[in-house]
């Protein structure tokens, strides 16, 4: 039988497996020396201040929604195409989830929409918004920065697909998606199918030494030690729980797999860039075949490499049959029954629900052989003959 080609998969090395079993076979399995060097390499890596390792990317949203004090009556911005956590956080802490429409060449949060929807209502209306870095696409921080200060509102950057992406900025600075430079907390995953793998695993980023601190406590059952958060102190056991909060924690044997993981960052990125490239050229003679371009104002992270087609249904089930799993992202959160029954409804977000139809992402990840690549492309080509 033929090796199945999925649309992203893990890489994992010898040398990720004897991290693993190195921390293993050490004093700590969970919080140990690796959660604080995976922590720092990552804080390094995305040029942040600080980060915070914690259980998976949903619960580093979450934990930002607390953070940033997310409560019932708040209302929150985000884009109907994403991965539905980045709205759920905000339901978790019982705001209100606001979806305003994409823009149709980058598939990002629309700036000018968003603008419009805070114009439309009365000042405070808004709370914060959380724009995503949408299939590795970076978004311009800086812009969203300077609507949401204008408005009083925090950002929280999905960045789950764009670990090592960037955009230059209006003086053409390189800024790194997560760099905590404009958005006031970043999140990252670190599920098998995202840059980093580690099984699972999350990040969250900021350059806010407040919002760190609180993080860190949120992140262990509301609980500190730091004596400067205590109200008593009755000797070398005593801690205080000073709110309501998780565990939420990263194990050590995954932050030695992330540490591990993190140093073939730069290669992989390189990898996931030929890989598009070497799609872009075998798509470009064909007009039904479109490719979502980058602008050359961004360094694009392909976590998902997507193409817009007709017939989208019949091309992914005859590539299935080829063993070529190519995959759909996403459905549009608005019209996930969940959200539908909260009053959202199809035709809420027309270019989201027309981007939805022709999309298809297909294979994108460092170790795909161009072998492997090349037969995707012929039976992608052939399909349409
Ligand atoms: C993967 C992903 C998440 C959630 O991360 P988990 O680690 O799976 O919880 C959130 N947002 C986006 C955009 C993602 O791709």
């Amino acid at each position: 039988m033929k090796k199945a080609i999925p649309y992203g998969r893990q890489h994992v090395t010898q040398s990720d497996i004897d991290a693993v079993i190195e921390t293993m076979q050490s004093d700590y399995l969970t919080t140990g020396p690796k959660v604080g060097e995976f922590e720092e390499r990552f804080a390094a890596y995305v040029g942040s201040k600080y980060a915070v390792a914690v259980a998976n990317g949903t619960a580093a949203l979450h934990l930002c929604a607390m953070a940033l004090n997310v409560k019932p009556g708040d209302k929150v911005i985000t884009s109907p195409i994403t991965f539905a956590a980045s709205a759920n956080c905000v339901r978790y802490c019982g705001g209100e989830v606001v979806f305003s429409d994409i823009d149709e060449a980058t598939i990002l949060l629309d700036i000018e929409k968003v603008r419009r929807l805070l114009e439309a209502a009365p000042r405070g209306t808004y709370q914060g918004m959380i724009p995503v870095d949408f299939a590795g696409y970076p978004v311009d921080m800086e812009a969203f920065r300077k609507l949401a200060d204008e408005y009083g509102l925090w950002i929280i950057e999905d960045a789950c697909h764009a670990p090592g992406g960037y955009f230059f900025d209006s003086v053409g600075q390189i800024q790194r998606c997560g760099n905590g430079n404009f958005a006031d907390l970043a999140i990252f995953s670190f599920h098998p199918v995202k840059h980093i793998a580690c099984g699972e695993g999350g990040m969250i980023t900021t350059s806010d030494r407040k919002l760190y601190e609180r993080l860190l406590v949120l992140r262990t059952h509301g609980i500190t030690r730091n004596p400067e958060q205590m109200q008593e102190n009755h000797g070398g056991w005593y801690y205080e729980m000073i709110e309501l909060g998780y565990n939420y924690r990263m194990p050590d044997i995954l932050c030695a797999m992330g540490i591990s993981q993190l140093q073939r960052a730069n290669e992989n990125m390189k990898r996931r860039h030929a890989i598009a490239q070497r799609y872009n050229h075998a798509f470009t003679p064909h007009s039904h075949i479109r490719p979502y371009l980058p602008s050359d104002d961004v360094f694009h992270a392909y976590h998902l490499y997507i193409v817009a087609i007709q017939h989208r249904k019949e091309l992914y089930d005859a590539l299935r049959v080829e063993g070529i799993y190519a995959q759909v992202h996403y459905i549009p959160v608005h019209t996930l029954p969940y959200y539908q029954e909260l009053g959202y409804q199809k035709g809420d977000f027309p270019l989201a629900e027309n981007y939805y139809e022709y999309c298809l992402s297909l294979p994108m990840y460092p170790s795909l052989t161009d072998e492997e690549q090349d037969f995707v492309i012929e039976r992608v080509l052939q399909f349409f003959q």
